[in-house]
């Protein structure tokens, strides 16, 4: 079993426990946002991309 020693981030996605695999970033100050491949599409309209 991989030990994960760098911070934890799963899906934003209300009631989603899935991994995040995709992070988002308004800005390089701003924390990332982490979201599953289901529902990346909420990072994309996070940052405005959509
Ligand atoms: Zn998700």
């Amino acid at each position: 079993m991989r030990r994960l020693t760098l911070h934890l981030h799963y899906c934003e996605h209300d009631g989603c426990t899935e991994w995040g695999t995709f992070g988002y970033a308004r800005g390089k100050d701003q924390p990332s946002k982490w979201y599953c491949r289901e529902h990346k599409s909420d990072g994309e309209h996070w940052i405005g991309k959509s």
